[in-house]
């Protein structure tokens, strides 16, 4: 944890970000914001959820606090903690506490990835409640209408013992991502990786061969994103077959098998 005291002006977002929407997702969203109702986002990673968030924070005008949980997240980096400063303790907000007083958008991405007891602290924020308990300074936060939590997670790789806990989940709106259909992918994939259509038409092609590498043991197909950074490593000269292996075959697995049949699959589309 830095020790800086964050600032909720940093997590303004002032331009619009693309965000091509894939289904009834941003109606959805918008109802849960206005409704009080926190966010569940579940999908593969690299498939939109978090440019999602971006752009619904845009819409809705409201600064977006972005936490990435990992298995060493406690309650303090959430909540805050007292640091010494010069000679004295100075209480700091975590960026959950900051964006509940400023009525933020908080986002935990991929909330299973945190410790059970840390993830105990979002409960009252969750529900009709939406206040957040500071137990070290005694504090009880009440969540203004504007605060809205939202959570992402992975269902393809977590194991059942990770998954989130039937109480809590059952206080979110869920949304279920996925990558999007090929011409929306397509689409995007041009833009952001900034290539023509006559190479990302058959990199979405081979994205699409390696998600049906899954029954062979890859745990993941090539994500949107990893499609990005392939039209990326081309723009900058690299040649396709170097960076389709560079970006996606060696990203995805060290496996031999299965980097020689992403190979094959390479061959075949350029
Ligand atoms: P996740 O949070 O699901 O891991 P991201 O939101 O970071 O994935 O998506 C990876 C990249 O794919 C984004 O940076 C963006 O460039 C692109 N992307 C994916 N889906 C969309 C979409 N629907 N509209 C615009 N860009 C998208």
């Amino acid at each position: 944890m830095p020790g800086r005291q964050l600032r909720i002006d940093e997590y303004r977002i002032e331009q619009e970000p693309y965000y091509l929407p894939t289904g009834d997702e941003l109606a959805i969203a918008d109802a849960a914001y206005h409704d009080g109702s926190p966010l569940l986002l579940k999908g593969p990673t690299g498939c939109g959820k978090t440019r999602f968030m971006q752009y619904l924070a845009w819409r809705l005008q409201r600064p977006l606090v972005t936490v990435s949980c990992h298995d060493d997240l406690s309650t303090s980096d959430l909540v805050g903690r007292y640091l010494i400063r010069a000679g004295e303790a100075v209480w700091t907000d975590g960026p959950l506490t900051m964006a509940v007083r400023a009525g933020a958008i908080c986002y935990l991405d991929e909330i299973v990835e945190a410790r059970k007891d840390t993830t105990v602290v979002i409960h009252p924020l969750a529900d009709d409640r939406r206040q957040l308990p500071i137990e070290k300074r005694g504090e009880l936060l009440t969540a203004p209408a504007e605060f809205m939590l939202a959570v992402s997670y992975n269902p393809g790789y977590q194991s059942v013992l990770k998954d989130l806990k039937a109480s809590t989940r059952q206080r979110f709106i869920a949304l279920s991502f996925d990558y999007p259909d090929p011409e929306r992918e397509m689409e995007i994939v041009c833009r952001e990786g900034r290539l023509g259509m006559e190479i990302a038409k058959p990199l979405v092609k081979l994205a699409a061969m390696t998600r049906g590498l899954k029954d062979s043991g890859l745990a993941e197909g090539a994500s949107t994103r990893l499609l990005i950074q392939t039209g990326k490593l081309i723009g900058r000269g690299i040649p396709i077959k170097t960076a389709c292996r560079a970006a996606i075959s060696e990203a995805l697995t060290d496996d031999r098998e299965l980097l020689a049949a992403m190979d094959e699959m390479i061959s075949s589309l350029f």
